[in-house]
């Protein structure tokens, strides 16, 4: 085994030396609120944005806003580490407290900001946009303007956001609490064991076939006795949303995710028309691996079981000289970062008791650092991850140059350097393997990845559409939402899925998110997206790199349409570009089926 010089635990002392009780964070904190406040008074001063340009000067107030954006990151960051390092750290919770305070309040004064934008009128808007000065801002600050025309008056507003609190996401909230206490019996042959869903849904891709089976049929059940309060949650949760979407004046319930999403419908419309039309290879791959298990049509119970089979053992030492090598092949400026940020100690890869579960990075702005999370096991899923995060960190590290208020980017391209990473990483494990099992395994690991994306996800979109446009209406039964659910895993899967979990509807979080409405198309987007990144990749050759990163700079100042089309030359609002990238996964279908011919 190869021992590595690199340690798997973390520096953050480096941040803020003593961890929850360090003194200098502490300070760092107080200061923020400092500013904020200061800023908070500043703006009271205005409700015009021409004297805010002629005596503050816009530019400076934007800075200025993207200045104590950054700042809070690098607060939020520190402590979501703390809390993931040692989830017993009370310290952690309290000053979360503290700095959640602080994140609402300075929402308020950005709010009032952008409120002080709409009322410009449209002529001295214009000039004021035009200035050189603002040719950096233009756009957030014409997003800003759009966004706020969106909303309703400033009082109106406020009581919107108050109800909310106890209204809207308070039904979130509830659902978490919810979801969280049911406990499933789940049959494993003479005696049962009392689960979590969580528990529950890591029996998907458990060896054994009885296992899989009991464990779908005993979550259904389960929810089953629970589906009248959860339609109530789903039904309040959506009345609210329209409600307020009525007041707004919103067209359409696709408006506000769009916007926020920074894509045209368009674009959107033809992501999906391509993935419709490239359903075919798809059904085949599940119909290829149901006959592996003896069946005609894929039971949604095995779509996770693994086939094939992976001996790779990477030792974490073997784990980040293979990710380095992979990297560096890739482009040398991805190479050298994911060096840096292992010298440097960014990552925590340590398998100990009280680490939190789920893997991430966290951006640190003000230092231009990221650290990584996760627990490193030794098979290839780990080593998945750790070059997932490192992508993030890559896109943080793209972005050091970038002003603040420039540097927030939509969902749907914030996994794009993370997958593209992922992708960097699968095809060097695939080109290494060796045995026609392991080949298996690994195929059957980016098409599942790929059926999530095209099906899926689609389907989640399918039926969060169709719910509220008839919500619209009125309240739906639970038979209908199962109808609903039904009615979209087949159009989804063109009918090439068996004994869908009909409930998904319930255990979905995404459908209570109150704070990122239709979480489900910028999944499918970001995939694809990334893969046609990749392909480009494969095109050019190393020289692509510089591109790429150019990129990623610019993905939080423009739309999508226009990121695209500088840097890559290409119309995302055509099918055709869509399609290049489901290409690329149709040519996994075609290799696994010829591997199980
Ligand atoms: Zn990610």
């Amino acid at each position: 085994m190869t021992e590595t010089k690199y340690k798997k635990v973390w520096n953050l002392d480096n941040l803020f030396p003593g961890g929850s009780e360090s003194p200098s964070f502490n300070n760092y904190v107080k200061q923020l609120e400092l500013e904020i406040i200061k800023m908070e008074e500043k703006l009271s001063l205005f409700d015009n944005l021409l004297e805010i340009n002629q005596s503050l000067g816009i530019e400076s107030v934007i800075k200025n806003i993207g200045d104590i954006q950054e700042k809070l990151s690098q607060a939020n960051s520190f402590l979501t580490c703390l809390t993931a390092q040692n989830t017993k750290d009370q310290g952690a919770v309290v000053l979360r407290g503290v700095t959640s305070a602080m994140n609402a309040r300075f929402e308020s004064v950005i709010k009032k900001f952008q409120h002080i934008i709409l009322e410009t009128n449209e002529d001295l808007w214009i000039e004021i946009i035009e200035t050189k000065a603002l040719n950096e801002y233009k756009f957030i600050l014409t997003m800003w303007r759009e966004k706020a025309k969106m909303l309703l008056s400033e009082k109106e507003e406020r009581l919107v956001s108050d109800l909310m609190m106890d209204g809207y996401h308070a039904w979130r909230q509830f659902y978490n609490s919810l979801i969280g206490r049911i406990k499933i019996n789940v049959p494993f042959g003479e005696e049962s064991r009392e689960l979590s869903i969580g528990q529950t849904f890591n029996l998907r891709s458990h060896p054994d076939e009885d296992i899989r089976k009991a464990a779908h049929i005993a979550l259904e059940d389960a929810l089953q006795e629970k589906e009248e309060l959860f339609a109530q949650i789903l039904n309040n949760i959506a009345g609210f949303r329209l409600q307020v979407y009525k007041n707004r004046k919103l067209p359409h319930i696709l408006t506000e995710p769009l916007i926020e999403n920074r894509l045209k419908a368009e674009t959107l419309n033809a992501m999906w028309s391509a993935i419709n039309k490239y359903k075919k290879p798809f059904t085949n791959y599940l119909e290829g691996k149901a006959k592996m298990f003896g069946d005609t049509k894929m039971q949604s119970y095995n779509f996770w079981a693994p086939v094939g089979e992976s001996k790779q053992r990477m030792s974490y030492g073997e784990a980040v000289s293979f990710i380095l090598e992979s990297f560096s092949h890739f482009g040398n400026e991805l190479g050298d970062f994911a060096w840096k940020a292992f010298e440097k100690e960014w990552v925590e890869a340590e398998n100990r008791a009280n680490k939190s579960t789920a893997g991430f990075c966290a951006s640190f702005p003000r230092t231009g650092e990221s650290r990584i999370f996760l627990t490193y096991e030794e098979g290839i899923t780990s080593v998945l991850t750790l070059a997932h995060e490192l992508g993030h960190a890559f896109h943080n590290d793209a972005m050091k140059t970038v002003d603040g208020s420039n540097r927030q980017y939509p969902l749907s391209i914030a996994e794009t350097a993370s997958f593209f990473a992922e992708q960097v990483i699968l095809d060097a494990v695939l080109e290494k393997a060796e045995s026609k099992e392991e080949k298996l395994f690994l195929l059957d690991e980016k098409l599942k990845r790929s059926v999530m994306n095209f099906m899926n996800i689609h389907s989640r979109f399918l039926f969060e559409k169709n719910f509220y446009e008839e919500r619209k209406k009125g309240r739906l039964s639970v038979e209908r939402l199962n109808e609903l659910m039904k009615e979209a895993f087949n159009m989804a899967y063109d009918r090439s899925f068996d004994n869908p979990s009909l409930r998904s509807w319930i255990w979905t979080p995404h459908y209570y998110i109150t704070t990122s409405p239709f979480y489900n198309f910028p999944y499918t987007f970001g995939y694809l997206f990334a893969l046609s990144l990749y392909a480009k990749s494969k095109e050019i050759g190393k020289s692509f790199e510089k591109e790429y990163i150019a990129l990623l700079r610019d993905s939080g100042s423009m739309s999508l349409e226009n990121l695209a089309m500088k840097h890559l030359g290409e119309d995302i609002t055509t099918e055709d570009f869509w399609g290049k990238g489901i290409k690329l996964c149709v040519k996994d279908v075609e290799e696994f089926m010829s591997l199980i011919s």
